[in-house]
């Protein structure tokens, strides 16, 4: 069985693939190691390479608003991407980057154990949803995998370009605060 402190110390020195040559940083993860709720991101941006913490860009701090409006915070859930090195010029992550990296983000899972898992955005969607996965049409749906329930939401960069998608959003992270409610055992809400 993995610790926190072992798998972070191998992720940091991966070179699994391409990506590992133009990184600042790899970005592990962030938030409680005990966490019920995992939020799962796409991959770095350029704030996040520099410092080397996931969701500390403007799409960031939304996220940080988003959760506050339903009582959480970064000491309360686990943040974390489906690719742990930024793309260049924030491309989306290329298949065979995401194949070489799902290793981590699998084990941070299994030392998590979490009852929710959030995607944020498509990317992340249809890496841990389902392949076909539509963000326009399902997200805010709940789905299950391996015994976790799975939700998709739109990416706070997404709620950044286009503000018409906010309502939506809101009453998506309602329900998953009903959710945490009614799964969670330690997760005050
Ligand atoms: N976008 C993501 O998907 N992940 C981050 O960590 C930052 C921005």
């Amino acid at each position: 069985m993995d610790s926190w402190e072992a798998l972070k110390k191998e992720c940091l020195g991966c070179r699994g693939c391409a990506l590992a040559d133009t990184r600042t940083h790899v970005v592990f993860g962030d938030g409680a190691a005990d966490a019920e709720i995992l939020f799962v991101g796409e991959g770095p941006g350029q704030r996040e390479d520099e410092l080397g913490v996931p969701f500390v860009g403007r799409a960031g701090q939304l996220l940080d608003d988003m959760l506050a409006m339903i009582g959480l915070d970064r000491t309360k859930v686990y943040i974390a991407n489906t690719v742990k090195c930024r793309p260049p010029q924030n491309r989306d992550p290329l298949n065979v980057e995401q194949a070489a990296c799902a290793g981590w983000l699998e084990r941070q899972r299994a030392l998590l154990q979490p009852k929710i898992i959030v995607c944020l955005g498509r990317i992340a969607a249809k890496e841990l949803i389902k392949e076909d996965f539509k963000i326009t049409q399902e997200h805010g749906q709940w789905f299950e995998r391996q015994g976790v329930a799975m939700t998709a939401i739109y990416h706070p960069a997404a709620l950044l370009r286009d503000v018409d998608k906010r309502p939506e959003t809101f009453e998506d992270l309602k329900s998953i605060q009903a959710r945490a409610r009614a799964v969670c055992r330690h997760t005050s809400l």
